[in-house]
């Protein structure tokens, strides 16, 4: 295998390059997964239909994660009816609880 950098060009084995290929994937989708995890964990949604605030697991928010981080479609674990949630005003006072 022979990778061409501007122009410089060298030989690789080519099970070593596809390696690196498939490592590169995996990272390029894992890192936003987790940073989506990390960063979406910490976020109070509200429910417009009963006005309880509840957070997210982190593989529903993965589900959505191309979707826009304000506004997220999810079903509410109070009335259990799929609403598009919005992210609670008050960040920072606790949850309702089940
Ligand atoms: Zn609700």
């Amino acid at each position: 295998m022979t990778i061409n950098w501007f122009d410089e060009s060298f030989k690789i084995p080519l099970g070593f390059g596809i390696t690196i290929t498939i490592i590169i994937l995996l990272l390029a989708i894992i890192v936003p997964i987790i940073v989506t995890a990390l960063t979406s964990a910490k976020i109070v949604w509200g429910c417009p239909e009963c006005g309880k605030r509840f957070k997210l697991k982190w593989y529903k928010r993965f589900w959505i994660h191309y979707s826009d981080n304000a506004v997220v479609p999810a079903t509410c674990p109070f009335c259990h009816k799929k609403v598009v949630c919005t992210q609670s005003f008050n960040q920072h006072s606790e949850c309702d609880r089940l």
